[in-house]
């Protein structure tokens, strides 16, 4: 379904009950733009990002959420200031059940299912999804989502059965 993101995310922000040591931001530089997406996924995944990016940010601090167009995707990012991920970690934790047992983590909570169903939403919808992070700075989780109309492209020509690519023409279907 077509899908306007900002209100996805705007629904979603609304829903948690953030603590006063977070200082939550939304900046949406994408224009407002559509995604060709299932909208109880959507919610789903970016419950889990911006839980883990409250979670895993103990001590509070700045969560901020970006959204920019990237391409032919939506570019979303989810950036916290907390206790952040050892760089050999980082390609592990979208695998299921995957967790780090360290101990600034040993009082955090969590089945280490999240980043996994997360991955799988994301290449459900044909996007990317990657992390940054610095240990004691704090997390960026990325994800690309493609743009509804660029989701429904359809070349003309594929539909006629012959080409003329000298005068290629689109159609949003
Ligand atoms: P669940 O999501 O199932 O409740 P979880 O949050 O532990 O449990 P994932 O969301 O899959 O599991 O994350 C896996 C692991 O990756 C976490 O246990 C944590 O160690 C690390 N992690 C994920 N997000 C962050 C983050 N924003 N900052 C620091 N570490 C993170
Ligand atoms: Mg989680």
């Amino acid at each position: 379904e077509k899908v306007a993101f900002n209100e996805v995310v705007q629904e979603v922000l609304n829903k948690f009950d953030f603590n006063s040591q977070y200082k939550v931001q939304f900046e949406d530089l994408s224009e407002s733009s559509f995604v060709k997406a299932d909208e109880e996924r959507l919610v789903q995944l970016l419950i889990n990002l911006i839980g883990n990016a409250v979670k895993f940010s103990p001590n509070g601090g700045d969560i901020i959420i970006r959204a920019e167009k990237s391409e032919n995707c939506v570019k979303v990012s989810i950036q916290d200031s907390g206790i952040g991920i050892p760089e050999s970690e980082i390609p592990t934790l979208f695998q299921k059940f995957k967790r780090i047992d360290n101990s600034s983590r040993r009082k955090i909570g969590g089945t280490g299912l999240g980043l996994a169903l997360s991955k799988e939403i994301v290449l459900n919808h044909n996007g990317e999804i990657w992390i940054e992070s610095q240990e004691n700075v704090g997390t960026t989780v990325y994800f690309t989502l493609p743009l509804f109309e660029q989701a429904n492209i359809v070349n003309r020509e594929d539909l006629s059965g012959h080409r003329s690519s000298a005068n290629p023409t689109v159609m949003i279907v």
